[in-house]
Formats: structure tokens, sequence, C-alpha cells
């Protein structure tokens, strides 16, 4: 038997887990709603969403499962957040690194495994959701996708569940009038204003929760000239589809807003630095490709962005105020300008970013 592996980010893994309280919650009934329909839809003999904690894994729900945890080390969901990919074991007898794992030599005598990592709005993957059988079982496409859908739902109902929300927080305390003030007409994200009120809650939430806050500025490469060829009604149709490809880019707690005429800030609350880095330049990409306003004859006018960035470290959180951070950000979107544009460049607050790593687009997703 191999035994689990440990992740090679566990401590930042284990912190970010312990930060959403929930190992110490009641059964949650939405994630047990989920896990008694995948048993429906798969006939498994047991389901379950694992969460990995220090040395066990707990089960948060299960179906058909009397424990409520057992040791990591003869888990097989240890196993599958090692991978980005679904785990599929079909036969445990015939796998090297289960076939003498207590848990297929004695009760519940599993034979066949399917699991799907569960990941945090912060990247961190914490479990699995995973259907076991005591029969061995070849799992179609089909129902690889289904799980996986299922492991996306059970992702949300954490972060809705699990995650404080700045942005409703401050919408109950205001009434319509006051909320208004802080809309953005045009693009209907948050203004200025909106931003800056947003900003210093999470801070003072990162502060609390010990939290790290990323920020970007972005700005529209080449307006002016957009304006002058096309007309101001067209660069405004370029300034609301841009706003909707952050919104819809971005994560349900991340804020966007538009801070001036053609510069929009994003807020991004427990973001670790690589994972904004990548999210940036995702942005960039996904700007330049999806942006598609027509002009007067109907041609699309290619949009860039560049994007300047800047990342308040969990240990820093009380020493920078919205205008240092702001300013950060801004002086970093300079830098990214003087890049030659439609690029990300990061500039730290404090000695804890690193600033060298960071100029170039990580190539994929950083791996948890
Ligand atoms: P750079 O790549 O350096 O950012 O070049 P740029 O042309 O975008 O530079 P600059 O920031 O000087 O130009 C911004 C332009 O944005 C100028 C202003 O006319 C235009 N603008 C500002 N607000 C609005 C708006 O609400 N609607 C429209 N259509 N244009 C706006
Ligand atoms: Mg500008
Ligand atoms: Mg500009």
């Amino acid at each position: 038997m191999k035994p689990a592996p440990i992740p090679s980010n566990e401590v930042e893994r284990q912190k970010s887990l312990e930060a959403m309280s929930v190992l110490s919650t009641p059964r949650d009934p939405e994630l047990d709603r989920i896990t008694r329909l995948a048993e429906r839809l798969f006939g498994s003999d047991i389901v379950a969403i694992s969460l990995l904690d220090n040395d066990r894994q707990f089960f948060k729900s299960r179906v058909n499962l009397s424990v409520s945890e057992t040791s990591r080390d003869i888990s097989f969901c240890g196993h599958a957040v090692m991978y980005d990919a679904p785990l599929v074991v079909p036969n445990a007898l015939e796998d090297e690194r289960f076939h003498d794992n207590p848990l297929v030599t004695g009760g519940p005598e599993i034979r066949s495994y399917l699991g799907v990592p569960i990941s945090n709005q912060q990247g961190y993957k914490l479990g699995t959701l995973c259907v076991i059988d005591g029969n061995q079982r070849n799992f179609t496409k089909e129902e690889i996708q289904t799980l996986q859908d299922l492991a996306r739902w059970v992702e949300t109902v954490l972060a809705l569940r699990y995650t404080e929300r700045s942005q409703q927080q401050l919408l109950k305390d205001l009434d319509t009038a006051q909320r208004e003030l802080l809309i953005d007409t045009l693009t209907g994200i948050w203004n200025r204003r909106g931003l800056e009120e947003l900003l210093s809650r999470e801070i003072s939430a990162a502060q609390m929760k010990k939290t790290p806050v990323g920020i970007f500025m972005l700005d529209i490469d080449h307006f002016k000239s957009i304006n002058d060829t096309n007309g101001h009604l067209i660069g405004d149709k370029v300034i609301q589809s841009i706003s909707e490809i952050m919104s819809s880019s971005l994560r349900d707690q991340d804020i966007t807003g538009r801070f001036g005429g053609e510069e929009f800030v994003c807020i991004l609350p427990g973001l670790r630095l690589e994972r904004m880095m990548y999210l940036g330049y995702k942005i960039c990409e996904t700007i330049a490709e999806q942006c598609k306003v027509p002009n007067k004859d109907g041609e699309q006018i290619s949009v860039t962005v560049s994007v300047g960035a800047t990342w308040v470290s969990p240990q820093t959180t009380e020493l920078y105020g919205s205008e240092q951070i702001l300013q950060m950000a801004d002086d970093a979107l300079y830098k990214a300008k003087q890049a030659g544009r439609n690029t990300v460049r990061y500039l730290p607050l404090d000695a804890h970013g690193s600033l060298e790593v960071l100029d170039e687009a990580p190539p994929e997703s950083p791996a948890v």
C-alpha cells in the first residue's frame, strides 16, 4: 500500500481549511442533499464528502458510512487531491496503491472508487466528493462528468455558507437611495465610492481572519484612439462589455468596480499571490478574446487592457490603508503600460511579495 501523500502546500492548505470553520459545524442539509442525490444517480454503496484535516479524513457528509472519519494515510481521498483530474479506481485489488489497504482487505471492503477533488475559493484542495462500491466497476465518461458537476455544486455550497461576503453585508447596511450612490450608472458595477467603502471593509475583514487581499487596477489600452475613431457611444459600449467580462470572469466574492473613466478595480479577497497573478493574465487574455464591439461598419474593434496588481499579505493587513493600496496598484498599472500594454505587472506592498518571479505569466493555474 502507498500511504496518502502530503501535498507540498499542506501548511497553507490546512490553515485555509480551518479558516472556513467547516469542520466544527453541524451536518449541512444542502451537502447531504448532494450526497443523497449522488447515491441515487450512481446506485453506489457509499457516498462521501471527505475533508483532509491534519492526519484524518473527516466525512462532512456521508451516505451508508458508519464512521465519521478514518486516518488520512489509508484514505483514497488523500491520493485523489494530488491530481487535478478525478481519481478513478475500477478495481482496488489490482491497484498497487490500494490492493492491501485495510479499507480494501477489511471493512468496508472497497473495490471501486471514483473521487473528484473539491477546492475552496483560494484554490486549495480540501478533499473530495467520492462514490465507493464493494464491487469492481468501470465508470463511464458520463458518470465521471456527473460527479464532477456535483463536486462543483459542493464547492458552491461551501463558498456560500462558509465565507463571509462583504458585498452582501454592505447592501444590507444601506437603503435604496444610499445604494444608488455607490453604483456606476453606465455599467451597473460599483463606482469609486463603492469600491473605496468595500476595500476598507475587506481590509478589516482580512485583518481579523489573517487572510490576504489582492487588488487589480485595469485600464483600457489606447482608449482615446478607440473613442476618436469610433465615437464616444461606441467607446461606452466597450466600457460596458469589459465590465461584463470582468464580472463574469471572477468569483462571487470578488468585487469589480469602475474606478474612473476607463479604469476598473477588482478586489480579490483571500487569494494567494500566484493565483492572483494567474487571474490577472487570464483577465487580459479573456478581454482580448471576448470583448467584441462592432464599429460603424460592423467590424470588430480589438480591445486590450493593462493590469496593475498589488497584494496585501496576511501578515501586513494592518499596515496599509485603501489609499496606499490603490496607489500601489496604479503604479503597477503604469509599469504594465510601460511594458507594452495587454499585460500584468505586480508591485509588492511589503517584503513578503517577490517581484522577479511574477513578471511572467504562469503557464497554467498553479497546482494546489
Ligand atoms: P493608455 O493605453 O495609455 O491608457 O492610452 P489611452 O488612450 O487609454 O489613454 P488615456 O487614459 O489618456 O485616455 C483615456 C480616454 O478615455 C480619454 C477619455 O476621453 C476617455 N474616457 C474617459 N471616460 C470615458 C467614458 O465614460 N466614455 C468614453 N467613451 N470615453 C471615456
Ligand atoms: Mg486611463
Ligand atoms: Mg487607457
